[in-house]
């Protein structure tokens, strides 16, 4: 997947409307500490469907809408788009006739998340399983958190096992089996209760 822009908007200390565009080849985010360098990363992370507070460092999601300063009232949502070139089609069947996607991610104060894949409500689901599929992703090991590589060299085989599965493309495989599972307990827990019923008639 090629990402050509991130967009912020009331996200952590981006309360203006912030375009980080990404070009071709390498790009560097300079600054001193405490300027958002991280929060950029987060961001990023946050749209492709990040569901744990703890990642965004924080207690609770909505932690990640700009909380206000001495000279600014805190926000009520917080939006991040995250432009991806689309030109491989691989977008979900139906959202497939541009060029680029627009993955949209929003919080409002007391209302949770909503997703939108070029204007369409979606659900995370679709956008964690785009990235995903992509062999990419919230927890993509090609984002690297600060202290992250500590915690791998000290990572048990099966956290490692895993950083190798979802670089090898295979967690949405994984996902969608997990479902299947789902579906099957379901319908078997529904055949059961069928055989009680007809046990009861005859
Ligand atoms: P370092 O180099 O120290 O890691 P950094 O450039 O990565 O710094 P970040 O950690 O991304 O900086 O940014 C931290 C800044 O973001 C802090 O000033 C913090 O007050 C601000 N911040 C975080 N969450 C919010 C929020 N919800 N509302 C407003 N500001 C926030």
């Amino acid at each position: 997947l090629r990402f050509d822009r991130l967009r912020l908007n009331g996200f952590k200390s981006f309360v203006d409307p912030t375009d980080l565009v990404i070009r071709e080849g390498l790009t560097g985010v300079v600054g001193p500490n405490g300027c958002g360098k991280s929060n950029l990363l987060e961001a990023l992370r946050w749209v492709m469907g990040e569901n744990r507070p703890t990642a965004m460092r924080g207690e609770g999601m909505e932690d990640v809408i700009f909380a206000g300063t001495t000279r600014r009232s805190a926000r009520a949502h917080a939006e991040v788009t995250l432009t991806i070139d689309n030109k491989d089609r691989l977008a979900p069947a139906g959202m497939n006739d541009s060029d680029a996607l627009d993955i949209t991610r929003r919080i409002t104060r007391d209302a949770g998340s909503a997703y939108r894949i070029n204007g369409k409500d979606v659900r995370a689901r679709d956008v964690q399983m785009l990235f995903a599929d992509a062999s990419t992703g919230a927890h993509s090991p090609a984002l690297v958190r600060q202290g992250q590589i500590s915690e791998l060299i000290n990572a048990k085989p099966k956290a490692r096992r895993r950083i190798l599965e979802e670089a090898a493309g295979i967690s949405g495989l994984y996902q969608r089996r997990h479902e299947a599972e789902l579906k099957l307990n379901a319908a078997e827990a529904n055949l059961t209760r069928v055989d009680d019923t007809l046990d009861q008639l005859s």
